[in-house]
């Protein structure tokens, strides 16, 4: 907060701007909260709004943590744009997505849903999606579908390609794999 100026958290506060979350604090003196700069609960009137360096000296200041931003608990928050993005992710797991989709549907930059990404799902959002469209092509061979039609089906473009991202997730080649399972069951 030190290097911004009140016009710039305000600006930021306006666009529900993630990148800005943790770096100052928005207090709203009519309800008695705090939010995030990213809250997307409507915006009060500016002569209400005090910004805070610190969770703490908003807390200080008598005002409690929001609902809907989980200000109380950043950065340990899971925004639910994360959980809007999976649940896509799912559903195109069939299909090719790019990441300025995701940033469409999130209404938050590409960085920041990256970030998000690496701290909760431990990948990227590329990667996530990958890890979907495979473990939907293992359950398609499962079901007896051939391995070039999974593939396929999944949006892999090669077999190749559908082989080497198979082997590296699993730690076996599709072929190996299944004949291992097969075995075992
Ligand atoms: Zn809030």
């Amino acid at each position: 907060m030190e290097n911004m100026t009140h016009e710039e958290m305000l600006e930021a506060t306006r666009r529900n701007d993630a990148t800005y979350d943790g770096t100052f604090y928005v207090g709203v003196l009519s309800t008695g909260i705090y939010c995030l700069p990213s809250c997307k609960a409507k915006l009060p009137l500016i002569k209400n709004i005090v910004f805070f360096a610190t969770r703490d000296e908003a807390i200080a200041a008598g005002l409690r943590g929001c609902k809907r931003c989980k200000s109380e608990f950043y950065p340990n928050v899971v925004p639910s744009w994360l959980d809007d993005l999976v649940a896509f992710m799912r559903k195109e797991r069939c299909n090719k997505i790019d990441e300025s989709k995701l940033a469409e549907i999130a209404k938050v930059d590409i960085s920041t849903i990256r970030r998000y990404f690496k701290l909760y799902l431990q990948n990227t959002p590329m990667a996530f999606h990958r890890k979907l469209r495979l473990a939907h092509a293992r359950k398609l061979i499962e079901n007896g579908v051939d391995y070039l039609t999974a593939a396929y089906e999944c949006g892999f473009e090669s077999s190749s390609g559908f082989r080497d991202a198979f082997t590296k997730e699993y730690g076996l080649p599709p072929g190996e794999y299944f004949a291992q399972r097969s075995h075992r069951l």
